[in-house]
């Protein structure tokens, strides 16, 4: 295990998340020294892999939007040196998402508005109003956001205006139309965000679409590429990078200030500055209680957290199952906000299915990652075993059964869709909340931290500051989840140390 000097960080930053590692990669690119701490034996939090039957199985990311030349997420993977790096292939332009029903019928989301809405026309020809008005508005709703549209503008408050994150995303689009099918439709993609229907706000529906109808991309053999290359690039410019390193405390200087954060090895990390990629309610814990106000304890603490998943991979025979260059979401129901409230019997609902993209071949898929939501209660019972690579525990046999029992409904599922599927199947692994919790270091698996809730937005904004002087927050409790919103988040965090506008200037070159 590699020894962490002595000396005092300019920042140390706790998780290697890709929000953790894009700080990294600002501060240290701006001459300060960094130091990330890792807990897991793999960087990039959501963004591992894991390897079964020689294929790469991503864990927590399977599309990226926005990666067009000059578009915003492709600005931000070039300022991280990541562009020319990482192997990207471009979804269908027909249809990146197809959102699927239980009666067979499909819907195709283009890419480009042009193509989105042309599709959306063919399949909802009295409906051109109501998609007009649909698209007018989540392109207006993003304009609303500087940071999405790289502009630094110095006096933007994400929050101030409240106005528009009130707006519900299902009862906006219900206002637009009486067509169910097409509010379903418009709505489909939602399980990316995990929408809850009298919660999520539009704004986040609106910010995430956009993203991948702009473009859609597919990561070339697995998302762990993003944080290896960043992860050299920190190295490149001073920045120090350590694995298996679980931070559970911290320790104070008199004035309040954090000194060092201490390691389950008992190893304690010094730095000037501290930044947490953790999850907030697990930051409070881990900098202790008495340092954070009551009322931020009870909010953050009662804050609810998205839901959780149940994924099965599949591994395919050679040359079996053919390659799809576009997602399914798949609904039993004709309610796309439904399948969040499950009923056990009738679970899964729906799913979202997908064929990673490979290297080794275009025509034909090594293998098949398919999502559904699963509540952490589920696995309530197996809650005091943890287990990952870092820290190895067998749940139990009892365990095993639940996911073999749970993987075969999932199976039977997506045989609904593809009949002959269970012939080319070589092997099936699958992930439970508690995968999500260990892996992640959160408390419930939660997918993608903190539910944004339109009905009090701004109990749901995390600032990345802390009552803590030299403590702050990054990743996918800020401004928002997802590749792009927490580069977002990591550039936000970053702003109270470096020149906003020379870095957005950077960013824009
Ligand atoms: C199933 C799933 C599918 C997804 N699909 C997509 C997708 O297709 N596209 C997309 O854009 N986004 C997707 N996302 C969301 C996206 O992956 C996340 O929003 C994003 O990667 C979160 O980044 P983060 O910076 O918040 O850090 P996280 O990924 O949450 O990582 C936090 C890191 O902190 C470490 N850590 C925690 N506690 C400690 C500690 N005490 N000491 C040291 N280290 C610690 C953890 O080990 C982890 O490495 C998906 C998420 C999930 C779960």
């Amino acid at each position: 295990m590699s020894r962490i000097p002595e000396k005092e960080f300019d920042f140390v930053i706790i998780g290697s998340g890709l929000g953790g590692l894009a700080c990294a990669y600002i501060l240290a690119d701006e001459g300060y020294s960094v130091c990330v701490l890792e807990k897991n034996t793999q960087l990039g939090g959501n963004l591992q892999v894991f390897s079964r039957d020689k294929n790469i199985f991503d864990t927590g990311v399977h599309y990226i939007g926005g990666l067009d030349k000059g578009q915003m997420q492709y600005q931000f993977f070039k300022y991280f040196g990541l562009i020319g790096k990482i192997k990207l292939k471009k979804m269908d332009e027909n249809g990146y998402d197809v959102i699927r029903f239980k009666d067979g019928k499909e819907y195709r989301h283009g890419q480009g508005y042009d193509k989105f809405k042309a599709n959306l026309y063919a399949d909802f020809p009295d409906e051109k109003q109501a998609i007009d008005t649909f698209c007018d508005k989540v392109q207006q709703i993003c304009l609303q956001f500087p940071l999405y549209n790289l502009d630094a503008e110095l006096n933007a408050d994400y929050f101030s205006d409240q106005d528009f994150r009130s707006v519900n995303a299902y009862k906006y689009i219900a206002s637009l139309t009486n067509n169910v099918r097409l509010q379903n439709v418009l709505a489909g993609s939602n399980p990316l965000y995990a929408g809850v229907r009298d919660k999520t706000p539009f704004y986040v529906h609106a910010l995430i679409l956009n993203s991948y109808i702009i473009s859609a991309y597919k990561l070339v053999d697995g998302g762990s590429q993003i944080a290896n290359v960043i992860s050299h690039n920190i190295r490149q410019r001073g920045g120090e990078l350590f694995k298996r390193k679980n931070v559970v405390g911290a320790h104070y200087h008199d004035d309040g200030t954090i000194k060092e954060v201490v390691l389950e090895s008992g190893e304690t990390v010094r730095g000037k500055n501290f930044i947490s990629n953790v999850h907030p309610a697990v930051n409070i814990d881990l900098f202790g209680e008495t340092k954070f106000l009551n009322a931020y304890k009870k909010r953050i603490r009662n804050l609810e957290n998205t839901i959780s998943s149940f994924t099965l991979h599949l591994s395919f025979h050679k040359d079996t199952f053919e390659y799809l260059n576009y997602n399914i979401y798949q609904f039993n129901r004709d309610d796309v906000w439904a399948g969040i409230d499950y009923d056990k019997e009738t679970w899964p609902e729906g799913f979202f299915a997908c064929t990673p993209a490979s290297s080794k071949s275009d025509k034909y898929a090594d293998s098949m990652s398919i999502m559904t939501y699963m509540d952490f209660s589920e696995t309530e019972q197996w809650k005091n075993t943890h287990n990952t690579i870092a820290h190895n525990e067998n749940r139990g046999e009892e365990y095993e059964q639940f996911k073999r029992e749970k993987s075969e409904r999932v199976l039977q599922a997506v045989e609904k869709v593809f009949p002959d599927i269970r012939s080319k199947i070589k092997n099936m692994y699958s992930s439970t909340p508690l995968t999500f919790r260990d892996y992640i270091g959160n408390y419930d698996g939660s997918m993608y931290g903190i539910l944004k809730d339109n009905n009090d937005p701004l109990r749901t904004f995390i600032n990345p500051k802390t009552k803590i002087p030299n403590l702050y927050l990054t990743g996918q409790n800020l401004i928002f989840h997802g590749i792009l919103g927490v580069s977002i988040g990591a550039f936000v965090t970053c702003f109270n140390f470096v020149d906003r506008n020379k870095i957005i200037e950077k960013v824009k070159a």
